[in-house]
């Protein structure tokens, strides 16, 4: 098959296209993966576990790239790479793993209340296995206090797991520091990086985070596969892997590897090494365009989240006495999200405002905003213009 596949921005191009302003449920493929992904699912299909000949051979070869972009992205060695599903089970893998690895050590594993549903979930069914979870409070700007999270941690300490970055509000924990707190005390540092990956400069030579989860469908790759980095150094890091069988990723993520998903995650990654130092710039220059112009022409909001620490595409705000819900009815042609994605199907306001103070007739009526490498300038004026449309004006 020909590669013909046209470079076009998969967004936004046309005016009756509805904007994507969603980027934290999910992004599009950038159509450079796309073109790297396609031959591997036709003329090279082979698996990458049969060395016999030369498919799977190419198979194993195409893996090792990806393998060793994905290492690139955080600064690690490839043989740090445990390539999974995806997100949530690398979350998964990681604190179901380690408890399950670490438990005659201790039951006990420290969080925050605003952490993503595929760590919290993951750490409730732990609870009910017999391990003690400690969720901190955040403060109203979203983070955690260093000195609360440093009492927290216990002689029967296991485990601990913070995010990089929030999904909801974008802002950004202080994970070195909090990682070098759990440092000799034999606790292990997992951190869900998932929206931090494509902006955060993630350097795994120096920090102390030893278990690191991101996917390849935040930055731009494929849905389906993601990865666990895993700190190589002693003592050596066990953990007990959920599925068994073929003994695939060093026996810790048994089943034949998702070609075609990992050559466009390693490509992804790849990409997003490349382009972030621009693309910080960009994006942030127009998310600051979008909050100055809602300021400017609509009537007033708060942020949702710190404005100092928070990724370059995110913007969260709330208008009081404004339901999300009813917001996006009225403005079908741009896609937002009031919060996580996994929640949208459920009346619940968001838990990640809850923990942070926000009180509930804003918290009703969150808006998230995040951009992506696609979005134009002409797409920002258009939601401003939008919201000016349906929102009443400022003073109103
Ligand atoms: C999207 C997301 C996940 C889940 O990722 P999948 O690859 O879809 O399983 C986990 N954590 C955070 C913070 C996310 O935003």
């Amino acid at each position: 098959m020909r590669s013909n596949h046209r470079l076009t921005p998969p967004l936004g191009t046309t005016s009756d296209r509805p904007i994507y302003l969603d980027h934290h449920a999910t992004t599009p493929v950038d159509p450079r993966v796309l073109r790297k992904m396609l031959p591997y699912f036709s003329e090279k299909f082979g698996n990458a576990s049969s060395g016999s000949h030369s498919f799977g051979r190419d198979a194993l070869k195409a893996v090792q790239i990806a393998r060793t972009e994905a290492a690139k992205l955080i600064h690690a060695s490839s043989e740090e790479i445990i390539f999974t599903s995806g997100a949530t089970e690398a979350n998964n893998l990681a604190l179901k793993g380690a408890a399950h690895a670490l438990k005659g050590k201790g039951r006990h594993i420290v969080t925050l209340a605003t952490e993503h549903k595929s760590v919290l979930d993951p750490l409730k069914r732990l609870e009910m296995d017999g391990f003690e979870i400690t969720r901190l409070p955040v403060d109203g700007e979203g983070f955690v206090s260093m000195e609360m999270f440093e009492k927290s941690l216990r002689s029967d300490t296991i485990l601990v797991s913070v995010m990089w970055a929030n999904n909801e509000t974008g802002v950004i924990q202080p994970i070195q520091k909090l990682a070098r707190l759990t440092q000799n005390k034999s606790i292990l540092f997992h951190t869900d990086a998932v929206q931090g990956a494509a902006y955060c400069v993630m350097d795994m030579r120096k920090t102390a985070v030893d278990l690191l989860t991101f996917t390849a469908h935040k930055i731009y790759g494929p849905k389906g596969a993601g990865a666990l980095y895993i700190r190589k150094r002693e003592p050596n890091i066990r953990l007990l892997p959920l599925l068994d069988g073929g003994g695939q990723e060093k026996g810790l993520r048994s089943g034949t590897l998702n070609i075609p998903a990992l050559v466009g995650f390693g490509e992804a990654c790849r990409l997003c090494r490349t382009t972030r130092k621009n693309e910080i710039k960009r994006v942030g220059r127009l998310r600051d365009c979008l909050k100055n112009g809602l300021a400017q022409k609509v009537r007033s909001f708060r942020v949702n989240g710190s404005e100092k620490a928070r990724l370059p595409n995110n913007l969260n705000i709330s208008f009081k006495g404004v339901r999300s819900a009813d917001l996006f009815d009225r403005l079908p042609d741009i896609a937002l999200s009031s919060g996580s994605a996994c929640l949208s199907t459920s009346p619940e306001p968001s838990h990640v405002l809850k923990a942070m103070g926000v009180e509930e007739g804003f918290r009703w009526g969150a808006v998230r905003f995040g951009l992506g490498r696609f979005t134009p300038q002409k797409d920002i004026d258009r939601v401003i213009a939008r919201f000016a449309s349906v929102l009443p004006r400022k003073g109103k």
